[in-house]
């Protein structure tokens, strides 16, 4: 392996106890962050990659993304711009496409998704199953989600198949389902929502695949208050995803535990609904991320400066606490701590901006500020 020296680096993020470096530099040595200091004292190195004074942040972790489907539903949204409401009754429509599509096609279209979040800066992404439903078509989409990322989530409570009865094929999910998608991911998810999965489905989901092994996360209190939140604490979660609808005790319960608060603005921003109160979350001490909930749906954005920009114009998020919470939060809800931060031993999984500062993720919406992305070290 060959190492490699980033110099120049007008504004340094690290999220580590080094905090923010000006005038910076970064080495990189068999894919991790080797050094960190002034420019003017960086050791040499193999390669050098010249940052002219910009600023460099930790890659961005998007730890809440559904990539594997087929087709879209770009009707369904103008519909939905012309006043009709969003029920997540859509995701049928997406199941359909995803049965009759290829393993072909499906990799094709996950790797196209994957492309453009990379050129958005992003370095680690999680990825869903949910839009297959059978045996076969959620162990087909996790094995194709696996050849792209570690973060896979087996997501067969996604929604009740038309025709199903809720609670086989809650046993379903349960059972064979998850012994067919157990070899392919890492963790478990479910859908926990009025026309969804009910409390009592939803824990038994969980309980499965935490019993066969997976790390638990929730898709909790989306669309209405309920027991989501209470379900993924109790039974320690890593994240608690959506968060929009949360009581007093639904935001005391994530500020006494480990589980994560990931929020997903992209989704209410595409749905025209109301935003999470990221404030209250924050102010009581709960550990934020941000996602962008990439899906066909809810949220067809890959772009996490964009969830950044909206969790600080929307959800009155400080840059700074926005900028943690899409790296170093993400990390933190995939219990992850090689990644989302800067420091010596960390991967060197990172962009260099084409702005001063990690400031103009916000203050300069829909602009590509990602100039330069390093994976493991190496420009992509
Ligand atoms: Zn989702």
């Amino acid at each position: 392996m060959t190492s490699l020296v980033v110099t120049d680096i007008g504004e340094l993020t690290t999220h580590g106890p080094q905090g923010t470096l000006r005038d910076a530099a970064l080495v990189v040595h068999n894919g991790r962050v080797a050094w960190i200091g002034p420019t003017a004292q960086a050791p040499a190195a193999d390669r050098a990659i010249d940052a002219g004074n910009a600023a460099v942040i930790p890659g961005f972790v998007d730890s809440h993304a559904h990539l594997v489907f087929a087709g879209d539903r770009a009707g369904e949204f103008a519909a939905r711009m012309a006043g009709e409401p969003y029920t997540g009754g859509g995701i049928r429509t997406t199941v359909a496409a995803t049965r009759a599509a290829t393993d072909d096609q499906l990799r094709a279209s996950t790797a196209r998704l994957i492309a453009e979040a990379r050129r958005q800066g992003t370095t680690t992404i999680e990825c869903k199953s949910g839009y297959g439903l059978t045996v076969e078509d959620e162990a087909r989409c996790l094995r194709i989600a696996a050849e792209f990322t570690a973060e896979t989530t087996y997501l067969g409570a996604h929604v009740v198949p038309d025709g199903a009865d809720p609670d086989a094929y809650t046993r379903l999910v349960c059972g064979p389902m998850l012994d067919a998608a157990r070899p392919y991911a890492r963790w478990v998810d479910v859908f926990c929502e009025r026309g969804a999965f009910d409390p009592d489905q939803s824990r038994a989901v969980l309980r499965a695949g935490i019993g066969a092994g997976l790390g638990a996360r929730v898709h909790a209190n989306q669309l209405s208050a309920g027991e989501g939140v209470r379900i993924a604490v109790e039974l320690g979660a890593a994240s608690a995803d959506h968060c929009t609808h949360l009581s007093t005790s639904d935001i005391d319960l994530l500020a006494g535990s480990d589980t994560v608060a990931t929020l997903l603005p992209g989704a209410e921003f595409s749905t025209r609904s109301p935003y999470p109160d990221a404030r209250a979350l924050l102010d009581a001490g709960a550990t934020v991320a941000l996602a962008t909930d990439c899906n066909p749906g809810s949220s067809y954005t890959s772009s996490m400066p964009l969830c950044i920009a909206l969790a600080v114009l929307q959800l009155r998020m400080t840059p700074a606490e926005a900028l943690w919470s899409a790296t170093a939060g993400g990390a933190r809800a995939l219990r992850r701590d090689d990644i989302g931060h800067l420091d010596v031993g960390a991967r060197a999984d990172l962009a260099i901006l084409d702005a001063p500062s990690h400031l103009h993720l916000a203050y300069r919406p829909g602009v590509p500020l990602i100039r330069t992305v390093l994976l493991n070290g190496e420009p992509t």
